[in-house]
């Protein structure tokens, strides 16, 4: 992918939790970490991925008989893609007569998305709202998430991200040059417990986070709040005061749910957080408190 072309898994239109005013979100494919109980397991890959719905296949085998690469096979009563083999042609999803193959991912150009995002203006415009590139991580897809930006810039348009922060800072430093909102993942204070939840250690993402700070970027820090990994009153309160040594002095709790688990089924993948009840915001209350003592204002 490029400056002009990227993949995008999904243009959601109407939102009003990402961002100020009503919004259209851009998914971008492609995520340098790997959380345990990542909601979209389908972002992770910067390719298109297929799925498999168990529901409605009838077990006619017919897509393993279109693919041309040999990807597709049959163990025991499922289909099975070999997502090394499969380059994202989609014949299989066009020929399954049940519908039960889905294409996540789908090359489009610059244009293309802005077509679809100038489609609202007129809901931005009364609303303050405007573009959030979310993901997957759009700093997977660098130069597509600046080009996309610049040409939302262009259009007039109010410009907003959700992030995890994971990029060389020079890259980063160049992507938030045209961002005027950033909401900002913090999942864990300790940077060996960062690593075992998401596969990459912290330092990168506290540095990249100050340093949006100290632009005078309008940050608003997101912590997914995740059973057994950072939901500790102890964890509230280290996370809090890392966050107030990066300068921002608000954050957004984020009761974990388990709204991907289907997801992991569909791509043949284990779900680790199978049977762990989802949180409430009704749980958390010692927590949030735990941010205020420690003068982070936070809210859900
Ligand atoms: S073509 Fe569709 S219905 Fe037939 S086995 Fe494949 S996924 Fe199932
Ligand atoms: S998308 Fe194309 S290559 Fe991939 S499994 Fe389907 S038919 Fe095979
Ligand atoms: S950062 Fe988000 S998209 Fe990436 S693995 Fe974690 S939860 Fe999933």
């Amino acid at each position: 992918m490029d400056k002009d072309r990227g993949i995008v898994f999904n243009i959601q239109k109407f939102s009003v939790n990402d961002g100020p005013g009503i919004r259209t979100v851009v998914f971008l494919k492609g995520c340098p970490l790997r959380c345990r109980w990542c909601a979209n397991p389908e972002s992770q890959a910067v390719r298109a991925e297929i799925l498999w719905d168990a529901k409605k296949c009838i077990g006619c085998h017919h897509c393993i008989d279109v693919c041309p690469c040999g990807a597709v096979t049959a163990v025991k009563d499922r289909i099975v893609i070999d997502h090394k083999k499969c380059t994202g042609c989609g014949i299989c999803v066009r020929e399954c007569p049940h519908k039960a193959l889905k294409s996540e991912g789908e090359i489009k150009t610059v244009n293309e998305v802005m077509d679809v995002v100038m489609q609202d203006l007129p809901f931005y415009e009364e609303s303050g709202g405007g573009i959030t590139l979310s993901g997957g991580e759009m700093l997977a897809q660098p130069e597509f998430a600046v080009s996309l930006l610049k040409a939302a810039k262009e259009n007039g348009l109010h410009t907003c991200c959700e992030t995890t922060g994971f990029a060389k800072q020079e890259v980063f430093a160049e992507v938030i040059t045209y961002l005027d909102t950033i909401l900002f993942d913090v999942k864990h204070w300790n940077t060996e417990s960062h690593n075992e939840g998401t596969g990459v250690n912290n330092e990168l993402i506290l540095a990249n986070l100050k340093y949006a700070v100290e632009q005078g970027k309008d940050i608003l820090p997101r912590i997914p709040v995740i059973p057994g990994f950072n939901d500790s009153l102890k964890d509230a309160e280290m996370i809090a005061r890392t966050i107030y040594e990066t300068g921002a002095r608000k954050a957004q709790l984020l009761p974990f749910h388990q709204f991907g688990e289907n997801k992991y089924e569909q791509l043949g993948r284990e779900y680790s957080y199978k049977n762990v009840a989802a949180y409430h915001r009704e749980d958390l209350e010692e927590y949030r408190q735990k941010f205020n003592d420690n003068g982070i204002e936070a809210f859900f």
